[in-house]
C-alpha cells in the first residue's frame, strides 16, 4: 500500500461515544469503577504533593518486546522470527537508556509468552512514565516495507493499520475482545483510557517516527492510530513501533544485521531522551541527566 499518512489525533474530551440509556450509564460506571485502581493511583499521587517534582520526574520506561514463547509473531521468508528480533532490539535499547539514568522495566527478558494481563500489569505496577512496545510488521505480500509508529485508538487510521492491530492482538485471544468497538461498555472504558494520555502518546509517537526514519534506507509509513489492546490497557503515555516488514526479504535481511538493530535502538533512545526533556519541562522538573546524546 502507498505510504498513507493520516494523522488523526482526537482532542481530549471529544469523540467519546454517546451513552444512550441510564442503565447503560450505570453499567459503564460499574465497569469503570472496577478498573479504577489505576486512576486511584494517579489521584493518590496528586494528593501527596510533598515531593511532587521527584515523583513526576521522567525516570521509568517500560519496554515491551512483543510476543514470546509459543507466540512467535511474524516470521520472515528466511526464518527470522519477530519474537527474537524485538527482544534483541529491546535489550539494546535498555542498555542505552540505562546510560541516561532511566530505570528500565522489561515486560519480558526471555523467550516466554505473556498474557495481556501480565504485560499490562508489569507496566502499571512499575508506574512507568512511558510504555513502548516493539514489534515487526508482516503482510501477505512481500512488497510492503517501512517503519510506522502507533498510539492507541479504538478506531484505526486506515485499513492497513486495522489489520496490523488485529494481527498483533491475535495472540491475546479472549482478553483482546473486551476492547472491541461494537461493545458499548468497552467503547466507553476504552475512550476514558485512551484520552487520559492521548496527547503525550501522540507526541512520543511523532518523536519516535521522526528519529526512526532518519536511519539509512528507512521508509516512513507515518504515525498512525489503531486499537492495539496492549496500549489500551496501560495507564501511561504509550506507543507501539513496527520497526520494519519481516515479510519483505530486503528488510528482513537488514533486520538480521546487528548494525541495523543498533541504529533502531539509538533512534528510539534519542526519541525517549527528547520526550523525557519535554515531559520534565512540562512538569517543572529540572534534571541534569548523566548522558544527553
Ligand atoms: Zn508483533
Amino acid at each position: 500500500m502507498s505510504g498513507h499518512r493520516s494523522h488523526r489525533v482526537r482532542e481530549e474530551g471529544t469523540g467519546s461515544p454517546g451513552i444512550r440509556s441510564v442503565r447503560g450509564l450505570a453499567c459503564a460506571l460499574a465497569l469503570v469503577s472496577s478498573v479504577s485502581f489505576a486512576f486511584e493511583g494517579a489521584w493518590a499521587q496528586a494528593a501527596d504533593g510533598a515531593d511532587r517534582s521527584s515523583q513526576d520526574r521522567f525516570d521509568v520506561v517500560v519496554l515491551d518486546a512483543g510476543h514470546g514463547g509459543h507466540d512467535e509473531g511474524a516470521t520472515g521468508p528466511s526464518g527470522l522470527r519477530e519474537k527474537d528480533l524485538v527482544l534483541d532490539v529491546s535489550r539494546r535499547l535498555a542498555k542505552k537508556l540505562g546510560k541516561r539514568g532511566i530505570r528500565i522495566v522489561m515486560t519480558r527478558t526471555g523467550d516466554r509468552f505473556l498474557s495481556l494481563e501480565e504485560r499490562t500489569s508489569v507496566a502499571n505496577d512499575a508506574r512507568g512514565d512511558l510504555f513502548l512496545s516493539i514489534h515487526a510488521n508482516a503482510s501477505p505480500s512481500r512488497r510492503p516495507r517501512g517503519i510506522e509508529t502507533y498510539f492507541a485508538s479504538l478506531d484505526a487510521t486506515d485499513d492497513d493499520a486495522r489489520k496490523t492491530a488485529e494481527r498483533e492482538n491475535e495472540a491475546f485471544g479472549e482478553s483482546a475482545k473486551r476492547y472491541q468497538r461494537d461493545d458499548p461498555l468497552a467503547a466507553i472504558l476504552g475512550s476514558l483510557i485512551e484520552t487520559q494520555h492521548l496527547q503525550e502518546s501522540s507526541e512520543f509517537a511523532k518523536l519516535a517516527q521522526h528519529e526512526l526514519v532518519e536511519i539509512g534506507r528507512a521508509r516512513s509509513r507515518g504515525v498512525k492510530q489503531a486499537p492495539f489492546v496492549v496500549l489500551l490497557g496501560v495507564q501511561m503515555p504509550a506507543s507501539l513501533v513496527e520497526i520494519g516488514f519481516l515479510s519483505n526479504p530486503d528488510e528482513e535481511k537488514g533486520l538480521r544485521r546487528a548494525a541495523r538493530r543498533e541504529e533502531i535502538a539509538s533512534a528510539l533512545d534519542a526519541a525517549i531522551g527528547a520526550f523525557a526533556a519535554r515531559y520534565d519541562a512540562r512538569r517543572g522538573v529540572r534534571v541534569s541527566r548523566s548522558s544527553e546524546n
